[in-house]
C-alpha cells in the first residue's frame, strides 16, 4: 500500500513568507488539486499525510543573519499563521499532520511525530510499504523526507512537478542525488 506524504507546505515557505521559495504557492495549489484528482484516485493511496516545520525554540536553527543552508531567518513559528499548512491544502482530509523541529532543525518528515507517534512507525503500522512524496523544499525538507524514506526501507517515489526549491539549481543537484539513492521520479 502507497501513502502520499506532503512536506511542509505552509505559508512561510512559499511567496511573502519568511523563507519563499519562488514555487510554493504554485505547488500548494498543485497539490490541492492533485489530492482529489483521477490520477490520485487511480492510484489509491492508503493514506494521505502532510508534515509541518513547527519550531518552538530551535536553537542556532534560526539566526539574525542566517547562511541559507544551516541557519534561516525566523520561520514556521509553532501556532503563527506561517507555521499552518498553506490555504490550498486546507480542504484536503489528511489523515496524518507530523510536526517537526520543535526544540533543533529538523528537516527530515521522518523527524516528525503525531500523537506521539513517529512518520515511518505510524506508515508501517498502517501496513503502509511505499510513498509518493512532494512539497516544499526540493533541496531541504524533500530531500531528507525521500532520503530517510529508503533508509527506512520504504519505495519513494518523487512527484518533481509538485515540489519547489530554495534554489532551483541546488533542487536539481537534490533530485539527482535522491534518484541516485534510490528514489524513482516522476
Ligand atoms: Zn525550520
Amino acid at each position: 500500500m502507497r501513502a502520499l506524504v506532503i512536506v511542509d507546505v505552509q505559508p512561510d515557505f512559499c511567496p511573502g513568507g519568511s523563507l519563499a521559495t519562488e514555487r510554493g504557492d504554485h505547488v500548494a495549489r498543485l497539490i490541492g488539486g492533485f489530492v482529489d484528482s483521477d490520477v490520485a484516485q487511480a492510484t489509491n493511496y492508503a493514506a494521505v499525510v502532510a508534515t509541518q516545520d513547527w519550531h518552538i525554540d530551535p536553537g542556532s536553527h534560526f539566526s539574525d543573519e542566517p547562511d541559507f543552508v544551516d541557519s534561516w531567518p525566523r520561520h514556521c513559528v509553532a501556532h503563527t499563521e506561517g507555521a499552518e499548512l498553506h490555504p490550498a491544502l486546507r480542504d484536503v482530509d489528511f489523515d496524518a499532520l507530523f510536526k517537526k523541529g520543535q526544540y533543533e532543525a529538523a528537516y527530515s518528515g521522518f523527524e516528525g511525530t503525531f500523537e506521539g507517534e513517529s512518520l515511518a512507525h505510524w506508515l508501517r503500522s498502517s501496513g503502509i510499504t511505499a510513498i509518493d512524496v512532494a512539497g516544499i523544499a526540493t533541496d531541504f525538507c524533500v530531500r531528507a523526507t525521500v532520503l530517510d524514506g529508503l533508509k527506512e526501507n520504504f519505495e519513494v517515489r518523487v512527484l518533481t512537478g509538485m515540489c519547489s526549491a530554495v534554489d532551483p539549481q541546488r533542487g536539481d543537484a537534490a533530485l539527482a542525488e535522491m534518484e541516485a539513492a534510490g528514489a524513482q521520479l516522476i
